[in-house]
């Protein structure tokens, strides 16, 4: 029997969907508008010529509290990547490693020209500070960015140039690492107690499995609102919907232009390249990073070296990630990245077929300080209308599912059962 909804959800990302799980928990019921053909959101991917593709390269840290509470994560198959990276820096690449994981990487970890001794003995006290000290402690530490943080912790220059600077700014989306000390803190400190992994069919397969949870009859795709005014919802073509409650669980400038009172925050963008190799340029399941930070390239990985089923048998899968968005004509795009791989892989790159581009320019809101100066901000905007997603909380699929329960609960809290 068809219910009524008493609570609409505007988004079907991670943050809609969550707060939809969570409604169907409580036995509330509710509809959820996505103005796609499928849900997701940022967490997609596409099967393309047999391989898969996320729409842009994306990590699950296995570590985030709210995906061990909401996903089944035997059933996503997941494949880690090592708890290492490989950085190459003016010719040559050498590997850093967490030596509490792998400890046979010692020598060839510790006596490089990527950071001193020092450095590596200071990241693994860094790590063990971090991991002492609880997930909400993280607020009582005093917020700064990421590069100040750095330098106060005391890495050297050569340690933050060739590793933190690419490998964070590939996370952070922005290569001054002026984000927020607590996004580099939660980030570390879930690295250190998980692993970053990947779903064997694509990332797509995290929001697939939320979505399977629900009722398709709690949910309309093509929907997309135009517009949201004293609690009632206009779809167009002369269709308003009301409920007692609205949720926005949109993208933060999608949720400004829904709901005026909110500040529409800046966003980071990044490009994803792929291509298909008949031999992978590495073996290991690692990333690569630009330590020059030098060129369009900030990092390289070869998929199916961690999940062999995203290339077809004999293939493999590499994504290179450039950050910022450029309105480049696609080919030619593709021809300076090229030129990069070439430069890095002379006899090999020139091989690799080119796949696809994805350009995602809205990929992550701005989390410079103070924006975390609360990690939860508040999700109950007036009586009736309600707002989640990553801008609400930490720009991530953890901040995105926990302030999707998070308005939930709000929601709960205000309707009688
Ligand atoms: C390339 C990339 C790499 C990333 N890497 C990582 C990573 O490695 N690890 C990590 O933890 N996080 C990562 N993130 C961040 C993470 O993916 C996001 O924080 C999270 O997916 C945001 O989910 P959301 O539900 O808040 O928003 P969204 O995913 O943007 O969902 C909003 C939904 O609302 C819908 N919508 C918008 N307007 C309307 C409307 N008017 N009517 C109806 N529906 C509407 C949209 O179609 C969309 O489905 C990455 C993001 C990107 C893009």
């Amino acid at each position: 029997m068809k219910v009524a909804p008493r609570v609409i959800i505007i988004g079907g990302g991670l943050a809609g969907l969550s707060c939809a799980l969570r409604l169907k928990e409580a036995e509330m019921p509710f509809l959820l508008l996505e103005a796609n053909k499928h849900l997701g959101g940022r967490v997609q991917t596409d099967h393309f010529d047999e391989y898969f593709l996320d729409r842009g390269f994306q990590v699950l840290l296995t570590a985030y509290p709210e995906a061990q509470r909401l996903l089944d994560y035997s059933q996503l198959d997941l494949h880690s990547f090592q708890a290492s990276a490989l950085v190459r820096w003016q010719g040559k690449i050498y590997k850093i490693s967490d030596l509490m994981r792998h400890p046979l990487d010692i020598f060839t970890s510790l006596i490089t020209p990527i950071g001193t001794l020092e450095d590596k003995f200071k990241l693994f006290r860094l790590k063990e500070r971090i991991l002492r000290s609880s997930l909400p402690e993280l607020e009582l530490h005093p917020e700064t960015t990421t590069l100040e943080f750095l330098k106060n912790e005391g890495f050297s220059k050569s340690m933050i140039e060739r590793f933190f600077r690419p490998f964070f700014s590939g996370i952070f989306l922005e290569p001054a690492l002026n984000t927020s000390s607590r996004m580099f803190e939660l980030v570390f400190r879930m690295l250190s107690e998980g692993t970053a992994a990947l779903p064997a069919e694509g990332i797509g397969a995290i929001s697939r499995q939320l979505a399977k949870k629900l009722a398709p009859v709690s949910i309309r795709t093509n929907a997309r609102v135009l517009s949201l005014q004293d609690g009632i919802i206009n779809l167009g073509q002369a269709e308003t919907l009301g409920a007692e409650a609205i949720v926005v669980a949109t993208d933060g400038i999608e949720a400004a232009r829904l709901l005026p009172d909110l500040p529409a925050p800046a966003y980071r963008s990044v490009m994803c390249l792929y291509y298909a190799a008949l031999k992978p340029p590495w073996e290991e399941p690692i990333v690569l990073l630009n330590g020059d930070n030098r060129g369009p390239i900030n990092n390289v990985s070869v998929l199916s070296n961690v999940c062999l089923k995203y290339a077809p048998e004999g293939h493999s899968l590499i994504s290179v990630s450039v950050l910022g968005y450029n309105d480049e004509e696609e080919l030619e795009f593709e021809a300076m990245v090229r030129k990069q791989l070439v430069e890095w892989f002379p006899e090999d790159a020139i091989k690799w077929r080119y796949l696809r581009t994805y350009k995602v320019k809205h990929a992550q809101p701005n989390q410079n300080p103070p924006a975390l100066a609360s990690l939860q901000r508040p999700v109950k905007l007036r009586q009736g209308v309600f707002v989640c997603g990553d801008h609400r909380d930490t720009a991530s699929i953890q901040g995105a599912l926990l302030s999707g329960r998070r308005a939930a609960e709000a929601v709960l809290a205000d309707l009688p059962s």
